[in-house]
C-alpha cells in the first residue's frame, strides 16, 4: 500500500525515427528559447498582462520576479532543466508531423525512473524471443545528464562545501525518480540535501552577499521538485519561495524561467514575428521550433479572442482548453469544453485560458501494467519528451544540451493526465 512499482507499457512503442530525430535536434533551440525568454522582461510583462489579471497563482509568481529584478539578481549562474513534450499529429494523409504539447521548465519529471525503462523492455523482448529487436532499444540516461547539468552549475557556483539541495513535496510519491538523480550527484562527490518549503521558512537565511544557508550549510544550488501547482502554497511557503528567489544560489528553475514555461507564453510564441524578436539572427533555430507548433489561440479580451472563442464553441472537438496549470488532468475537452467556454465568453475571466489545436495520434495496441489494475489489452497514444540542459555563466552559455528521452503512453479514452495522475505509464519508443 505504500510501496508500488511505477506504471509501464508491456511492450516497446512503435515511434517513427525521423520525428524522434527531429525532436532530439530541436532541443538546443528550444533550451536557447527558453532562457530568453527568461532574461526578457518586457515580454514576460507584456504576454503575461492579461493573464495575472484572473490568474492569481500566475500573478503570484510574476510579483517575486519583479520584486527580484527591482533588487538586482544576486544569481549570475543559471541551470535550466526542462522536458518538451510532442505527441505524432496524424494528419489526413495519414503521415505522422511532430507536434509539441508544452515545454515543462519547472520540475520536469521521470528523467530517473525512465533511466531504466530500455532495461525492462529489453528483457521483455528476449523472453519474447525477440533478442534482435531488444538489441535496436536505444540506450537512455536522462539521469545522467540532468545530474551534469547540475554538477557544472554547483561548480560555477564555486563552494567546495556547499550542498545541492532539492525542494521536494510533504508527500512524496515520486521519490525513486528524483534518488536516480540524487545518487549521480553523490557520485560526484556532491552532497545532496532534500527539503521541503517548511524547512526554509523555517531553517532557510540569507547572509550580505545572499549566500543561502539551510541550517548553517550553504546551498549552491536548489533544484525545485515542487512549485508548480497553487496547492504547493500556503504564506509560509511563498515567503521560502521569495527567500530562495532573492538568493545568490543557482535556481533550477530560477522564477523567470518557471513564468517562460507558462501555457500563456506558449500561445504567445506562435504569433508571427514572436521567435524572431527572441532569437535574433538564428533564422534555423527559429525555422526548426516553429515546424513543431500546433495552432495556439489567445482568448484574450477583443476581437481575435471573440471570434476564437466563437469558434471553439461551435465545433469543440476541434481544440483544447488549457489553463495556466501543470500536472496534468486540468484541461477542457469536447462538450465540457464548450460548456466552459460559452459561460466565460463574455467575461475576462476567458483569459485565464489559452486555446490549442487538438493533436490526434494513430492509436497502437499495448498492454498497461498498474498496480492493482487488470491487465488488457488497450488502443494506446504516445507522447515523447525530450530532456534540455543547459547552464549560463553571465551571458555565457557554457552548456546547452539535449540529455535523454520518455515516453510515455496511455488509453485513448484519456484525454488528459500523466504517470503522475495515474494515466499514463513509462513506455520505450521503438524506432521504425
Ligand atoms: P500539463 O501541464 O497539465 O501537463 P499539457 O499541456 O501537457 O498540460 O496537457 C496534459 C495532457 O493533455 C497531455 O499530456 C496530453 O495527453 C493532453 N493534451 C494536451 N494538449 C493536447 C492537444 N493539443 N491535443 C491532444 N491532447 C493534448
Ligand atoms: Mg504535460
Amino acid at each position: 500500500q505504500v510501496v508500488n512499482y511505477a506504471p509501464f507499457t508491456l511492450l516497446p512503442s512503435a515511434v517513427p525515427s525521423a520525428l524522434f530525430e527531429q525532436a532530439y535536434a530541436v532541443q538546443q533551440d528550444f533550451n536557447l528559447l527558453v532562457d530568453a525568454i527568461s532574461q526578457n522582461k518586457e515580454f514576460l510583462e507584456h504576454t503575461l498582462a492579461s493573464t495575472i489579471k484572473v490568474d492569481d497563482f500566475t500573478a503570484r509568481l510574476f510579483r517575486i520576479h519583479v520584486q527580484v529584478l527591482e533588487e538586482g539578481l544576486a544569481q549570475s549562474v543559471f541551470l535550466g532543466i526542462n522536458r518538451s513534450d510532442y505527441m505524432f499529429d496524424c494528419g489526413v494523409d495519414g503521415t505522422p508531423a511532430l507536434k509539441q504539447i508544452e515545454i515543462n521548465t519547472i520540475a520536469a519529471s521521470f528523467g530517473g525512473l525512465t533511466s531504466r525503462t530500455a532495461a525492462v523492455h529489453g528483457r521483455v523482448l528476449k523472453v519474447l524471443g525477440k533478442s534482435k529487436e531488444a538489441s535496436c532499444l536505444l540506450p537512455n540516461n536522462p539521469s545522467n545528464g540532468l545530474a551534469l547539468g547540475i554538477a557544472k552549475a554547483w561548480e560555477l557556483y564555486g563552494s567546495q562545501n556547499a550542498v545541492v539541495m532539492f525542494l521536494v513535496e510533504e508527500v512524496q510519491r515520486n521519490i525513486f525518480d528524483q534518488r536516480c538523480v540524487e545518487n549521480e550527484l553523490w557520485n560526484r562527490n556532491i552532497r545532496v540535501i532534500r527539503k521541503r518549503f517548511r524547512d526554509v521558512f523555517e531553517k532557510g537565511s540569507l547572509d550580505d552577499a545572499k549566500r543561502l544557508y539551510m541550517d548553517g550549510q550553504e546551498v549552491a544550488v536548489v533544484y525545485y521538485r515542487e512549485g508548480y501547482v497553487p496547492k504547493n502554497y500556503d504564506q509560509q511557503n511563498w515567503e521560502a519561495r521569495l527567500l530562495l528567489e532573492r538568493s545568490r544560489a543557482v535556481k533550477c528553475p530560477d522564477i523567470a524561467t518557471q513564468l517562460a514555461g507558462t501555457k500563456k507564453v506558449q500561445q504567445e510564441l506562435s504569433r508571427p514575428g514572436t521567435l524572431e524578436r527572441l532569437l535574433p539572427g538564428r533564422a534555423e533555430a527559429v525555422a526548426r521550433i516553429r515546424a513543431t507548433f500546433a495552432g495556439l489561440y489567445s482568448l484574450d479580451m477583443g476581437e481575435e479572442g471573440d471570434r476564437m472563442a466563437a469558434t471553439a464553441i461551435a465545433d469543440p472537438d476541434r481544440f483544447v482548453l488549457k489553463p495556466q496549470r501543470e500536472g496534468g488532468g486540468n484541461n477542457l475537452y469536447g462538450e465540457e469544453l464548450r460548456q466552459v467556454l460559452e459561460k466565460i465568453r463574455d467575461s475576462p475571466e476567458r483569459t485565464s485560458y489559452i486555446l490549442m489545436d487538438k493533436i490526434t495520434p494513430q492509436p497502437a495496441v499495448n498492454y498497461l501494467l498498474r498496480a492493482h489494475s487488470p491487465l488488457q489489452a488497450s488502443e494506446c497514444i504516445s507522447e515523447l519528451g525530450i530532456f534540455g540542459v543547459y547552464v549560463r555563466q553571465g551571458a555565457e552559455m557554457v552548456m546547452n544540451k539535449a540529455a535523454g528521452h520518455l515516453l510515455r503512453t496511455k488509453a485513448v479514452e484519456h484525454a488528459d493526465g500523466g504517470v503522475a495522475a495515474g494515466v499514463a505509464v513509462l513506455d520505450t519508443p521503438y524506432l521504425v
